[in-house]
């Protein structure tokens, strides 16, 4: 192995791995944003779903999705459908490109003509119908099959580089993202990473609130530097106080008594004196600490220091 393919391994060993998984199949079942595409394996309603969410908002494809089905409930029908009718309830629904209309009408005249009505399982074969990228044949392939391979897109990019310090490179995502899916289960484990990023991992994280599963070894968690690939500079966000909150206390736990500088260069890789998240920050935070009865603030010359409360 050349030291750049070792650069690309998952930052994790193989319990963190397997814990990991653990974690976050369990977290995404225990709760998740209900699409009705989710409920079910036809592959001909998931194709259908993945190619109209590439341009349109998923709260509005949930009724398109519903009124195509309804008046094209299966693959036959649609390759018997006249193409202007497709095209004609694409832009009715506001479904962005028309072509996409049109190529799912050609795909769908392809699975008929070429494959007796059954859709290929494998991403490599589902390439092959009109209109369908290799996002959407993995896609397919894992929510309908169970047969994909991990889904790189730019939610699990993020996951993975805040989580795991995967380095900003698709080789290495990719890499990391096949490593990290438990053998055979790419439909729930692509439903589970998604969500994870369209939800707790946002351009604006929301860690705690969401219950993220993966805070005990997320490197983006402890070191309080939520940039991504996606997010050049540090997200804004309220939510993340009580992580912060939690930070000093942990520190004070191991440190007792810290300098104020000191500490907040050690609670976020962001810390500047004088900078948005400086002094000034850091003195709100451990003021509302000493409001709770959990340190204290000693201010003497120049120098501030702050204590767990005894
Ligand atoms: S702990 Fe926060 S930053 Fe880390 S993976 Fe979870 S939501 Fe993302």
């Amino acid at each position: 192995m050349t030291e750049s393919d070792d650069d690309r391994r998952l930052s994790a060993d193989g319990d963190t791995v397997a814990a990991a998984q653990t974690a976050l199949i369990e977290w995404y079942e225990a709760d998740h944003r209900d699409f009705p595409w989710r409920e079910t394996d036809d592959p001909y309603a998931i194709l259908v779903s993945e190619v109209m969410s590439q341009q349109t908002q998923l709260d509005r494809v949930v009724e398109a999705w519903a009124a195509f089905l309804e008046k094209w409930p299966t693959v036959d029908s649609l390759a018997a459908a006249a193409r202007s009718d497709v095209v004609a309830f694409w832009s009715a629904h506001s479904l962005g490109y028309n072509n996409r209309a049109k190529y799912l009408h050609e795909a769908a005249g392809q699975v008929v003509g070429d494959h007796d009505g059954e859709f290929p399982e494998s991403p490599t074969e589902l390439q092959a119908l009109m209109g369908v990228g290799p996002y959407t044949a993995n896609a397919v392939a894992s929510f309908a099959f169970n047969n994909g391979d991990a889904v790189v897109d730019t939610n699990v990019k993020r996951v993975l580089y805040r989580a795991f310090d995967v380095p900003d490179d698709d080789a290495a995502f990719e890499a990391a993202a096949n490593e990290l899916m438990p053998t055979n289960r790419s439909r729930v484990w692509n439903n589970a990473i998604m969500e994870l990023g369209a939800t707790a991992c946002g351009k604006t994280p929301d860690c705690d609130m969401a219950g993220c599963p993966w805070r005990t070894w997320c490197s983006a968690y402890d070191s309080g530097d939520f940039t991504a690939p996606d997010v050049p500079t540090q997200p804004r966000f309220e939510g993340s106080r009580r992580q912060f909150r939690g930070r000093v206390i942990r520190l004070l736990g191991e440190h007792n008594a810290l300098e104020l500088d000191t500490l907040g260069h050690r609670i976020r890789v962001d810390y500047t004196p004088d900078g948005e998240y400086g002094r000034e920050w850091l003195r709100e935070l451990v003021s509302d600490l000493a409001g709770d009865g959990l340190v204290t603030v000693t201010e003497s010359d120049e120098t501030t220091v702050v204590r767990l409360k005894s």
